[in-house]
């Protein structure tokens, strides 16, 4: 953090914020609900108001998707030049570097995740992944196909590339700033227009960021923000004025957006839960490994959907692994994120602490044993803080095996056979990521091919650029951000027959 204090910061923000509600952003102005409504949004960390926020209803989100499709038939946006609408991510990429002390700050007061933690990955994050995207405009083309002659006469056949339309991008809590960027920054490089539904409990980055789209010249309603509820969420959905649905979120909303989008058939692509195996084998770097297998849980207070939290250590590694992944559990801080000190961050909510204590506690009923944490951290009596917990003594059909808990809570399973070690880690709903530690590389890439899984990292965990696809197997998503491939979610294939006769 330069110059001035993460805690005079997040004073003047919290000033700010109290002074007046925070209105929706909707063909480049700010304005309040049509209802009139707000609600409050929390600091997780001390459980108080932040700042009140305008609630949308399906009212503000007809106007929003209206503000969308002007913007996007308007000749401002759609006739710009792939090179301007690069230069405008470029702009816009500078524009959150210049604010990233404030940005790192205000996404702290709001998710609780630590200062310097949303400096680095959501501001940084989200700088590089427009600056990646501002790289594909210019890049993004057709190509010409050596189609057969028909009748004797040549035929040129070329597709090119167009955008979607409106897209409707609808994102969850607990990467508020870098979700808006994954999917913001693809649609707009498309030439998209955009309407972008933050979560309820972390809408004021996505806010900004709408404001400094408009300041970076993007025109008015090409990127416009309606906070609210689930509601506004399915009213994007079920809207007929949206041609695409960008989702990530849980599972079980993931369902209800395929169900809710069939009206028109809009496209859909969807970023969802996880419960990914971490792998050590016993010829593995031991301590390499459970220093990665404790970051992979706990960081982001194990609200990440890619946290590996089923680790299978080999049962010669495994007591080893375990001790160190909790003594490394034992140390760490949790504490206010504006503390330069505090490692973990508060959940971001009551309801997320109720559902990891829940869980901690079905854990226990079911038979399995806490090794370390399982409930508040001494000290820290208000707020959403839960210890980083380590669970033993687990089985394969134990829910805390099974169910995405999304909070700091890892369980650790011995294998001895890498064929079973394979089917279990394998055996879940979800597909998201895994991790594999060993210093054999025919046996990584093995484990690897074998694993049904968006992501595999091997000899490291979570790592994740713009440039990698990225997303799910199974019930953890449909489709690929990052990359050519989320330039493809955002765009459509036109192929072009051309007689020559
Ligand atoms: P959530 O699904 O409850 O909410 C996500 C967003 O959807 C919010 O903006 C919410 O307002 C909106 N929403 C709720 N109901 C809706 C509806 N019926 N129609 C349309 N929109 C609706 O999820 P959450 O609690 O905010 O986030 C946690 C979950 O997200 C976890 O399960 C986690 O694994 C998953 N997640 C996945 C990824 C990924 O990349 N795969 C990334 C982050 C989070």
């Amino acid at each position: 953090m330069t110059g001035i204090s993460a805690i005079e910061r997040a004073r003047r923000l919290t000033t700010q914020l109290a002074a007046a509600p925070q209105h929706l952003l909707i063909d480049g102005r700010r304005q309040p609900a049509l209802s009139g409504k707000t609600f409050e949004t929390l600091n997780p960390a001390t459980g108080e108001t932040l700042a009140r926020v305008a609630e949308a209803n399906p009212a503000d989100v007809d106007f929003a998707v209206a503000a969308a499709r002007r913007a996007f038939e308007n000749r401002a946006w759609r006739q710009m030049s792939a090179n301007d609408r690069a230069n405008l991510l470029l702009r816009l990429a500078d524009l959150i570097e210049k604010e990233a002390d404030d940005l790192a700050v205000l996404e702290c007061l709001n998710n609780g995740k630590p200062a310097h933690l949303t400096r680095l990955v959501e501001v940084e994050g989200s700088i590089k992944t427009f600056r990646y995207f501002a790289g594909w405009p210019t890049k993004f083309g057709g190509e010409t196909l050596p189609v057969s002659p028909r009748g004797g006469a040549q035929i040129l056949n070329y597709t090119t590339r167009e955008p979607v339309g409106v897209a409707g991008l609808i994102v969850p809590w607990n990467y508020p700033l870098s979700m808006a960027a994954w999917k913001v920054a693809p649609a707009l490089a498309a030439g998209c227009a955009v309407v972008l539904k933050p979560a309820e409990q972390t809408p004021l980055t996505a806010l900004r960021l709408g404001e400094l789209a408009l300041e970076a010249g993007f025109p008015p309603g090409v990127l416009n923000v309606v906070t609210g509820f689930g509601e506004a969420g399915a009213a994007l959905v079920a809207h007929p004025g949206v041609d695409k649905i960008a989702f990530t979120g849980s599972t079980e909303v993931g369902k209800l957006i395929v169900k809710a989008s069939a009206g028109n058939l809009k496209k859909v692509s969807l970023e969802l839960g996880g419960k990914s195996p971490h792998i050590v084998f016993p010829d593995a770097d031991l301590d390499a490994a459970a220093a990665a297998v404790g970051s992979g849980i706990f960081f982001n207070q194990g609200q990440t959907c890619t946290a590996g939290s089923r680790l299978y250590a080999h049962a010669d590694c495994f007591d080893r692994v375990v001790e160190a992944v909790t003594a490394a559990a034992r140390k760490l801080k949790v504490g206010d994120g504006l503390l330069p000190t505090s490692d973990l961050g508060p959940l971001v909510s009551q309801e997320q602490w109720d559902r990891v204590s829940g869980y901690v506690d079905i854990g226990r009923r079911e038979g399995a044993r806490v090794l370390t944490g399982g409930g508040r951290p001494a000290g820290l009596e208000r707020g959403f803080f839960f210890e980083p917990t380590v669970f033993v003594d687990a089985t394969a059909p134990m829910r805390i095996v099974r169910e995405e808990i999304f909070g700091p809570v890892l369980t650790a399973l011995p294998w001895k056979d890498v064929d079973d070690l394979v089917a279990v880690a394998n055996d879940s709903e979800y597909g998201l990521s895994a991790g594999i530690w060993t210093n054999n590389l025919k046996q990584a890439h093995r484990a690897a091919a074998a694993l049904k899984a968006g992501t595999v990292w091997i000899n490291c965990y979570n790592l994740i650029d713009p440039a990698s696809p990225f997303g799910g197997y199974k019930q953890s998503g449909w489709g690929r951000e990052h990359g050519r491939q989320a330039m493809e979610l955002y765009s459509e294939i036109k192929s072009v027959w051309v007689s020559l006769s």
